[in-house]
């Protein structure tokens, strides 16, 4: 290959490319491009051949973000126990740790990239810089980073509450509605948590409840158990009850309409505030129209059992128990985020191996390709 044809594709690769990539956000022409210039790169050093040339991308691709772990922000509600550190290794000094955003681009509390050449960054200043590719087709729909995930210890209740969906959020809050799905890790026996009405109410019955502080006779209260799922769309009145810990999966959002707070006062001694206007705009006045519990049943796989526990238009969650081994393939739909919540094991992925223990919540870029959880652990596994 000639001198001047490097040239060019060089040129190609330092003007061009970043370009198509600021002003187009056009990832696919942006990948056919990439094809060609790796395709002829190699020909160019005799290394492999142009049928290779897929591998060859995803390699390249990867260069962009390797997998990382991520560090999470914290949070320290009043209603917070001490078990995300006690239990999950957690490095916090508060007092309580309530809520740990273990995957979270929100500027209210960005996870934090700790191993590869982001190290240091928050997890959107890394996207940012490694260009939203790392995402995933299906998040090329989104304007924003689309999903937020916790690990929520409860040791006492949270307040009754609502979230908004995402018409009425963005045109009151600017920011995304929420949906949101819980997985229950941990509950002692006999915790319970608010999931809907019992029955259908009205708008001045809801009111009323409120006011006259008898909201819980008429919301459905149940008991839980490790392993339990629910799903809450937006507009269903919910609390976690005491007792609960919980992995969340939901929008990357953080509007919470509070409509009940057990006559509780906030860390700075006044009472949290009540946003019973905006709750009576939004919520769902019926019992939920899912029952609790996973999407799908228990698939046996090569090495580990795979549930469905949530599919929605913003995020896909599975749980992974592996035994042994399990060989799963990040493609170039959606980055995978994995929450280990049980277990010692490693994940082997795009020429890194990450070790990964309970509590530790690993970004796999989309494109990362084949890669494998070695060693027997419990994972939530969620995408988009
Ligand atoms: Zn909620």
């Amino acid at each position: 290959m000639q001198e001047k044809t490097v040239a060019s594709i060089d040129f190609c690769m330092r003007i061009v490319v970043p370009a198509i990539r600021i002003w187009y956000n056009n990832f696919e022409l942006l990948a056919r491009i990439e094809h060609c210039w790796v395709a002829l790169l190699y020909e160019y050093y005799g290394g492999l051949q142009t049928s290779e040339t897929g591998g060859i991308l995803k390699e390249r691709r990867g260069e962009f973000m390797k997998p990382v772990r991520l560090k999470p922000a914290f949070k320290d509600y009043i209603w917070g126990g001490t078990r995300l550190r006690t239990d999950f290794g957690k490095d916090c000094d508060f007092d309580r740790v309530a809520e740990s955003w273990e995957l979270s681009c929100h500027k209210d509390g960005p996870s934090i990239v700790e191993n590869g050449e982001y190290a240091g960054l928050t997890l959107p200043q890394a996207i940012e810089k490694a260009g939203k590719g790392v995402l995933g087709s299906n998040c090329e729909r989104f304007k924003d980073f689309p999903i937020l995930i916790k690990l929520i210890d409860a040791k006492d209740n949270l307040s009754v509450q609502v979230h908004p969906d995402n018409d009425y959020a963005q045109r009151v809050e600017g920011e995304f509605g929420k949906t949101e799905m819980w997985y229950v890790v941990d509950a002692d026996e006999g915790a319970q948590l608010l999931y809907g009405f019992k029955k259908e109410i009205s708008k001045e019955e809801f009111r009323a409840c409120i006011r006259d502080n008898t909201l819980l006779d008429v919301v459905s209260s149940i008991p839980v158990k490790k392993g339990d799922v629910f799903f809450i769309d937006a507009g269903t009145l919910h609390a976690i009850g005491k007792g609960i810990l919980i992995a969340e999966i939901q929008q990357n959002s953080n509007t919470t309409y509070r409509v009940y707070d057990y006559g509780r006062v906030g860390n700075d001694g006044k009472p949290r505030p009540l946003h019973v206007d905006k709750a009576v705009d939004v919520t769902k006045l019926c019992p939920p129209a899912r029952k609790p519990g996973p999407a799908g049943e228990p698939r046996q796989q090569d090495g580990y059992v795979c549930t469905r526990l949530a599919s929605c238009e913003y995020f896909t969650v599975d749980e992974l128990k592996v035994a042994e081994k399990a060989a799963l393939c990040a493609d170039s739909i959606s980055f995978h985020a994995l929450l280990c919540l049980s277990g010692d094991a490693k994940v082997v992925c795009a020429g890194e191996t990450l070790p990964m223990k309970k509590g530790d919540s690993l970004f796999l870029p989309a494109d990362s390709g084949d890669y494998v959880i070695e060693g027997a652990c419990e994972v939530i596994l969620s995408r988009v």
